[in-house]
């Protein structure tokens, strides 16, 4: 059998696995900070319609440029951000992780470097290293943290080309002040990504960075519609920028890289949003419930802007993790020593959580 290592691979991705949450069978999944709620009815009778209707003209070329998706997905920032953005100021990709693909295709590559404060999402570094983008490990606070004034002197030092900051974080749930936002920016001449994927579920008070974008034209602020609208399989994601930004995209995005079926589908779920992030709210509240309840286990959480929650600390995770999985809940072990995160789905799914947790617990902690 031809391995890996009879190819011959570009050496960087030599030893390297691919990213990938274990999909074990389990009766609760709660590994992949996916929305469980079922989409609405009156949705899924649209998305007939549309796909229906474009797919009579799927013997054409889709609109290169997803002028009005683009439209729609501005009016929607515009009208949750709070902030006006521009469709020029919008671009839109199959998944936030192909917006942040082709942003370290324009802005990073060979002989450039990406830092991101870790521990952050993983795809930030295999992307950069599918795109031959150095990486560096940024430091955070014990607390998981972003200290503004450390942070700001190490990317003095390194000076990279791109920074990602991932506000609310994964897999901590940690938001990140707009200040220290406004510090890193001040602290670099390259790019300032925020990668905001689960913003919707930020508690009041906690901002996007969307309203930092006027005259910040190296700030990028990317989304998704996979988590709080609840439609990861449609793989959409965008970002929100300096128009200038958006030009600069279109010297590397593939020709029809979003085809009309996604544009469609993903236009005919903006025009239901308020249904779609009507689970947000009941997302939030067992996020909260599951917080509450960690302490009375003997447990402990990171404080959470997100759809999830990183608990301990356990003495040895990846045992308590088995150790779940035989209670058929399937949550992930990020590689944190002592720490799991959990997805906060439905009700139901905590009751689960929370009583497989509750034996769990005593002989683990
Ligand atoms: N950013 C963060 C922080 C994420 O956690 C994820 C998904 N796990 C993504 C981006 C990518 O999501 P998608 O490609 O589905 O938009």
């Amino acid at each position: 059998m031809t391995s890996l290592d009879d190819l011959p691979l570009r050496p960087e991705l030599r030893g390297r696995s691919p990213y990938g949450a274990p999909q074990l069978p389990a009766r609760y999944r709660l590994n992949t900070n996916e929305n469980p709620h079922p989409l609405p009815p009156a949705l899924l009778a649209d998305l007939g319609a549309a796909l229906a209707t474009a797919a009579r003209e799927l013997n054409r070329y889709p609109d290169r440029d997803a002028l009005e998706l683009r439209s729609d997905l501005a009016a929607y920032l515009g009208r949750t951000g709070g902030a006006t953005i521009a469709r020029e100021q919008v671009w839109a990709a199959n998944g936030s992780n192909e917006v942040l693909q082709q942003v370290l295709q324009t802005f990073g590559g060979s002989g450039r470097t990406a830092l991101g404060f870790t521990p952050s999402y993983s795809m930030h570094p295999i992307i950069a290293a599918g795109t031959g983008t150095a990486w560096v490990d940024g430091h955070r606070r014990p607390d998981f943290g972003i200290d503004p004034a450390a942070a700001a002197a190490q990317v003095r030092e390194v000076a990279p080309d791109v920074v990602f900051v991932t506000s609310p974080n994964n897999p901590t749930g940690t938001a990140v002040p707009l200040d220290t936002v406004c510090e890193l920016y001040d602290a670099t001449s390259g790019v300032v990504v925020v990668d905001e994927a689960y913003a919707e579920f930020a508690r009041a008070g906690t901002a996007s960075a969307l309203t930092l974008l006027p005259g910040r034209p190296r700030l990028v602020v990317s989304r998704t519609m996979s988590k709080a609208f609840g439609m990861a399989g449609l793989r959409l994601g965008y970002l929100a920028a300096d128009p200038a930004v958006v030009d600069a995209l279109q010297l590397v995005r593939l020709p029809y890289h979003l085809s009309s079926l996604t544009q469609a589908a993903a236009r005919t779920a903006l025009a239901h949003t308020d249904a779609l992030l009507a689970t947000v709210d009941a997302v939030r509240a067992e996020r909260d419930r599951i917080v509450a309840a960690l302490p009375g286990l003997g447990l402990t959480s990171v404080p959470s802007d997100a759809n999830f929650v990183l608990f301990g600390r356990f003495a040895d995770a990846p045992a308590a993790w088995r150790a779940l999985l035989e209670h058929d809940v399937l949550v992930r072990d990020v590689g944190l020593p002592g720490w799991l995160r959990v997805t906060a789905g439905t009700t139901e799914e905590t009751e689960a959580f929370l009583t497989a947790l509750g034996e769990v617990a005593p002989e683990h902690r």
